[in-house]
């Protein structure tokens, strides 16, 4: 529903449909996509566009709603039906000829039959890296994040013809002016905010002061473990290098 997901009010569930549900949903038929299976039950997206559907046992939540409930599984089948939503809803025209584009109906994608043009849902890879220097990890705070007055590691998108270490090193150089050596890589998550794949690495300080770009970046500094400011939950691959890291630098203190 516009940008918000329908859901019961009181068990934070999605909508378990009974059949006199799927009756109301026939009148979006070509908006149905199959999900495969959640806990075991065959899982179906419905997109209802605008429409503004009031049942009174459910209210509806965003999509980072459902990310702070801290259920990973239910966030990772949502975020996948709200990425496939999104797009079809922004692919419903051939960006080369201009004619409607079609769903193809064995994969996830849509395309032209009057020039052959085909899209796939977008994937943006992005860069996420935790750094340390000695007992201390670089924290900053995105223009994102003010807010919330939260404090995580730096991340930011691949641009064509990059290799994902090389990204790694430009951004951080970018955003925070330091050089960094030792990259390892730690492991990916997609992330529906609103379609990367954050790929994550640790990494150490090789030169260089802090030195915030004060556009993306508004502030970082170096923390000791003991002294942390507001982090990102442990559900996000953000949340995990932390922990990561913080490891690594007691690891190294024994
Ligand atoms: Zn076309």
């Amino acid at each position: 529903m516009g940008d918000r997901i329908v859901a019961n009010k009181e068990q934070q569930e999605l909508l378990k449909a009974s059949w006199q549900d799927l009756a109301m949903i026939h009148h979006y038929d070509d908006q149905i996509i199959s999900l495969g299976e959640f806990d075991g039950i065959p899982c179906l997206a419905v997109d209802v566009g605008n429409e503004q559907l009031s049942i009174d046992e459910y209210e509806t939540i965003s999509l980072r709603g459902v990310y702070l409930s801290d259920n990973f599984p239910l966030f990772q089948t949502v975020a996948r039906a709200w990425q496939w939503i999104l797009f079809r809803r922004t692919h419903r025209y051939c960006g080369q000829c201009g004619s409607a584009m079609q769903q193809v109906k064995w994969e996830m994608a849509t395309q032209c039959f009057n020039c052959n043009h085909r899209c796939y849902p977008r994937v943006s890879p992005c860069i996420i890296v935790a750094i340390r220097k000695g007992n201390k990890i670089l924290l900053a705070q995105g223009r994102a994040h003010r807010d919330r007055k939260m404090f995580s590691t730096l991340a930011g998108f691949v641009e064509s013809g990059e290799s994902l270490e090389q990204a790694v090193h430009r951004e951080v150089f970018e955003e925070v002016g330091v050089k960094i050596k030792n990259l390892e890589y730690f492991g990916s998550q997609p992330w529906p905010f609103p379609h990367s794949l954050m790929m994550g690495y640790l990494a150490e300080h090789e030169s260089g002061e802090i030195e915030v770009d004060g556009d993306e970046i508004i502030e970082a500094h170096w923390y000791e473990p003991s002294n942390l400011p507001i982090i990102p939950p442990k559900i996000s691959i953000a949340g995990q290098l932390i922990e990561e890291t913080l490891r690594l630098i007691a690891q190294q203190e024994n």
